[in-house]
């Protein structure tokens, strides 16, 4: 059985197609360790807080502000209430270090991409992978750690399913003039403390089954997290803006 698809255009400069089950799968890496019990890291100082573990306020259904966000909060975090959708920050966001937790379900159900799906977009349009990738293999650009359907993570360093996990994500935004792009997105990523994506230039948004390209949009975005039908948790999520000493 193949892990992805063979019926995908070729990706730009490289031997694979779009969610290639041939593309190797990432080395499995036993990450950072830290008790599950009782870790909480506290957001640094100038950290703007987007959900503390207690309420919704910030957040709205994606593309629809009038909406407030379906999901549930319970216990210190917020988690996937399945068919309400994405949703997304009223705070826009550009440049930044952005820090995520995430868990997938305890009790572990489907395979491949019906494990614990959900995602980080950047800008609501730059999804980084959030999958229960602990001893589940899927086509590698949609693993955890994953720049969807462009870059599979360097390592697989997955937590073991319901555990809480870390996202930690440096951000530089794709920027544009009136008409064209002038310097791509690029990211690194840090998943449970170790890197995934080293300063990986984007192609574009990230699409499902197809090829990409920049359009233009604002330097300033929502993020938001996708509802993919999956009961995965968030928690502790902040953002530092990074800016440039002048
Ligand atoms: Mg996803």
């Amino acid at each position: 059985m193949s892990l992805g698809y063979d019926d995908t255009p070729t990706i730009p400069e490289s031997v694979y197609k779009v969610h290639d089950g041939d593309r190797p799968q990432p080395k499995v890496v036993t990450p950072i360790e830290w008790s599950q019990e009782n870790f909480y890291m506290l957001p640094p100082s100038d950290a703007v807080v987007l959900f503390d573990g207690t309420d919704l306020s910030g957040w709205t259904k994606k593309g629809d502000e009038s909406t407030p966000a379906g999901w549930k909060v319970e216990n210190g975090y917020m988690e996937v209430v399945p068919g309400t959708g994405d949703i997304q920050t009223k705070e826009l966001i550009g440049d930044c270090q952005l820090h995520v937790e995430f868990a997938s379900p305890e009790v572990v159900k489907g395979d491949g991409q019906g494990r614990g799906n959900s995602g980080v977009f950047l800008m609501g349009k730059y999804e980084f992978q959030v999958l229960d990738c602990f001893d589940n293999p899927t086509y590698s650009d949609g693993t955890v750690g994953g720049i969807y359907g462009q870059y599979p993570p360097l390592v697989n360093s997955s937590r073991k399913s319901g555990e809480w996990q870390t996202y930690d994500i440096i951000w530089e935004a794709p920027k544009f003039d009136e008409t064209k792009l002038l310097s791509p997105a690029r990211v690194t990523i840090l998943l449970n403390g170790v890197v995934v994506q080293n300063a990986k230039v984007l192609q574009g948004p990230t699409e499902h089954r197809i090829t990409t390209k920049y359009v233009h949009h604002d330097a300033k975005l929502p993020l938001s997290l996708q509802d993919h039908g999956d009961l995965v948790r968030f928690r502790n999520i902040w953002y530092r803006e990074i800016g440039e000493i002048k």
